[in-house]
């Protein structure tokens, strides 16, 4: 199949051109991000392969639709970006890459956390500055701690086991008990118990109109004082003012996110030469016990390979038309 691949990235070509020469497939890498304007470079193509943040609505299905294209490989777990309902009612097939390495995702989630608990970003500044003082840099142990695990699907469970292995006690939120995890020691608990009762909470449910502000007024609230919260999932699961406010009054101590409620017009561009007109992410980088990423917890070899080769899988059973095997329904 002849692919256009949007918001390409070199690790994305890098990763997909060592395995192309395996597959009948033809990509075309493009930079920019698939929307309206954007569209018309997938005009002649049988596919289009899209990342997080290209938003597939009901206009940029209906324009494929029109261009004959009746299939879209997400590169990416997540589909809260697609417009699921009008893509069943034109037939446009859609493929994901369910679980690419969902240890990639837990460890950044607990590399966001270990900053956040040691202060190593302090440290590497401070160190390189010649200043060895440690006044400022008290952390806190992770060992003996209760961390509080929201979704415990691939990437929950996966954090479940290291925050077990780190010596917390765990206790889990989700819609569905892990048996596996209850075995091992992971307690299942209702969300305001777990708020209630964690001195850590992650969150790693996906984005659906039930989570959207999961964490907001009242869910803070609940939390423990001074607790670390962190979102490696989706950034419309925190409702950002309100936990900019948590944030001010001292009720949430430390705050870890790889993503942001308004992510989609800021992550994956070099902005340093802008001037910066989000307020609220302005806002977020000016406390110090908040530590921001770019969306990057996917971004491991390993996770990378895995992605372009069940995408390019997804392609082989779409230009079959076998049963496909990660089909989004
Ligand atoms: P998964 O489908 O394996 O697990 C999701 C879990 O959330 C399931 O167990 C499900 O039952 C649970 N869930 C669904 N609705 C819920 C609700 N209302 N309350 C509590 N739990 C609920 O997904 P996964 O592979 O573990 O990925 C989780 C999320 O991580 C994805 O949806 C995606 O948004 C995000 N993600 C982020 C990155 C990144 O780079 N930052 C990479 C991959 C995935």
């Amino acid at each position: 199949m002849r692919v256009a691949c949007f918001s390409s990235k070199s690790y994305d070509e890098v990763s997909f051109k060592s395995l192309l020469p395996k597959f009948e497939h033809e990509f075309t890498f493009f930079e920019p991000k698939l929307d309206l304007h954007t569209i018309a470079l997938a005009e002649g193509y049988d596919a289009i392969c899209t990342f997080v943040n290209d938003y597939i609505d009901e206009k940029v299905l209906q324009k494929l639709s029109k261009m004959g294209i009746q299939q879209i490989v997400l590169r990416c777990a997540g589909y809260n970006q697609v417009d699921l309902k009008k893509a069943a009612e034109l037939e446009i097939k859609i493929c994901r890459v369910p679980a690419y390495s969902p240890e990639a995702v837990a460890e950044h989630a607990l590399a966001l956390l270990l900053t956040l608990s040691r202060k190593t970003h302090k440290a590497f500044n401070r160190v390189r500055d010649n200043n060895f003082s440690l006044e400022g840099l008290t952390g806190f142990n992770i060992h003996g701690k209760t961390a509080g695990v929201i979704g415990t699907g691939a990437i929950g469970k996966a954090f479940c086991k290291i925050m077990l292995g780190m010596g917390c006690k765990v206790l889990a939120y989700d819609l569905y008990v892990n048996e596996e995890l209850k075995e091992l020691g992971v307690q299942y608990l209702s969300i305001k118990d777990l708020l209630e009762q964690s001195e850590i909470v992650s969150l790693h449910c996906p984005l659906t109109e039930d989570t959207f502000h999961l964490i907001n007024d009242n869910t803070i609230r609940m939390m423990k004082d001074h607790a670390t919260l962190i979102n490696t999932s989706r950034g419309a699961l925190i409702d950002t003012e309100a936990v900019i406010n948590a944030l001010k009054n001292k009720k949430i101590g430390n705050l870890g996110i790889d993503v942001y409620e308004q992510e989609e017009d800021l992550f994956f561009q070099n902005r340093s030469e802008e001037i910066l007109q989000n307020e609220q992410i302005a806002r977020l980088m000016g406390f110090p016990n908040v530590l921001i990423t770019g969306h990057q917890a996917f971004l491991t070899q390993e996770a990378l390979s895995h992605i372009a080769e069940t995408t390019l899988q997804n392609l082989d059973e779409l230009a079959a038309g076998k049963e496909l095997s990660n089909q989004v329904l």
